[in-house]
């Protein structure tokens, strides 16, 4: 509401000299139908809560999951989502473009439900992730190594896709979303092959949406890591029998670290050192990769697109429609190169934050968890699904209070 107020106050209404204008009370920023998603996204949410960290049960979760495909995903056909509306803020932020109220609260709540219990909406609201989560029929364990490198990617999908919207070029997620079809019942070539590829890659792999290009999925991350109540396997003593770490196909659950090795100590010191030294290093070479790619992404800018084929003499629906209008290429050309210092810029930056991420993962590697005797879980890659808790040995004398230690 604030990006929202501030866009009028940049942007004044007209002055009618016979007609006043009604004024703006806080229901207009809000309209019934996204109340109505808001209200429900966060019912869901504290549902969510419940099952996944009082009840701590799997076959609950799978029905919160299976309600809210049907309620996000088939009735209101998956649109606005919270996945897709950091491209709304992104371009609300940057162009100071006018986002409702109810908008960014679908955007916030999810995140500062993760804040407070980790990765919730993946687990329970979001239709994208519940359509994935019930097509699982088979889960191959990718290797941890392919798995660090490939679970980078959302990161890099937010920082173009941001990018993108915020120079007005196209809001990328909306062409990408791979599941949307499957709600709207809207299938045209080429995205249904996007969708197809999915469905059967998720069919074998778990949840690879989520975990390899969600860009939503990539912030809730960053504020999972934070949760003050984060997802944890039992409350009892661990007797690390690896049962919940092989039950779990998204790789979130971390070893305990063997606590006598004095070469991993070292090793770790040395690399840690090692890698600050290389920080600079790594954001100047972010920055300039950023930079180079840049031209590439803006040919997605419809401004720079048309000048490149009124340049190049090529006849398409878009040049015929320019010459009826009558605009003058010049003021075309200076629209086009604004656009493009803007993705020069956003690129740059991005490459830098990019590459800021990947030294932060690699510390965050080396790092020696003295503390840790026991297997627990990474929340920022935990998608809440609770299959840990249905493979720990301890969780059944938890949650049904028979346990050896307190007979
Ligand atoms: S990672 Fe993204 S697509 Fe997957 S459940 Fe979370 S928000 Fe939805
Ligand atoms: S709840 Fe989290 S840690 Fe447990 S199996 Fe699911 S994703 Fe893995």
């Amino acid at each position: 509401m604030i990006i929202s107020i501030a866009s009028s106050v940049r942007f004044p209404a007209p002055e009618f000299e016979n007609h006043t204008l009604p004024v703006m009370g806080l229901e207009s920023y809000i309209s019934d139908a996204t109340l109505w998603r808001v209200l429900l996204l966060s019912i869901f949410l504290m549902i969510s809560g419940i099952c996944f960290h009082r009840c701590r049960s799997r076959k609950a979760m799978l029905l919160v999951c299976l309600a809210g495909l049907l309620v996000f995903g088939f009735l209101f056909k998956a649109c606005p989502c919270p996945v897709g509306l950091f491209q709304n803020v992104a371009d609300s932020v940057v162009n100071g473009q006018s986002i409702s109220a109810g908008y960014l609260l679908l955007f916030t709540i999810p995140l500062a439900s993760a804040l407070i219990w980790g990765r919730l909406f993946c687990s329970g609201v979001c239709p994208l992730g519940a359509v994935q989560e019930l097509i699982s029929l088979t889960t191959i364990q990718i290797p941890n190594a392919i798995d660090r490198i490939l679970r980078m990617l959302p990161i890099q999908v937010l920082l173009v896709s941001c990018v993108l919207a915020a120079s007005g070029a196209l809001y990328p997620l909306c062409y990408l979303d791979p599941y949307l079809p499957l709600f709207t019942w809207s299938f045209t070539f080429p995205f249904a092959l996007l969708t197809i590829f999915f469905l059967i890659v998720g069919s074998f792999i778990s949840r690879p949406f989520c975990r390899f290009v969600c860009p939503y999925g990539a912030l809730l991350r960053f504020f999972a890591i934070f949760a003050a109540k984060p997802p944890s396997i039992t409350n009892s003593d661990c007797i690390n029998c690896k049962l919940c770490e092989q039950g779990c196909p998204n790789n979130a659950i971390f070893p305990p670290e063997d606590q006598t090795s004095t070469v991993l100590h070292t090793t770790g010191r040395r690399r840690l050192s090692l890698l600050v030294a290389c920080l600079p290093l790594a954001l100047f070479t972010g920055g300039v990769i950023g930079h180079f790619s840049a031209p590439l992404f803006a040919q997605l800018h419809p401004d720079v697109s048309l000048v490149g084929d009124l340049q190049a003499d090529r006849q398409t629906s878009a040049t015929r429609s320019f010459a009826l209008t009558g605009e003058s290429l010049a003021r075309l050309q200076a629209h086009a190169i604004r656009a493009q210092n803007k993705i020069s810029i956003g690129m740059s930056l991005g490459g830098m934050l990019f590459a800021a991420c990947i030294m932060a993962e690699l510390i965050a590697n080396s790092r020696r968890r003295e503390h840790d005797k026991k297997y627990s879980i990474d929340s920022g890659l935990c998608l809440c699904c609770g299959r840990c808790y249905q493979a720990c040995p301890l969780e059944k004398i938890h949650v049904h209070g028979t346990s050896e230690h307190e007979k």
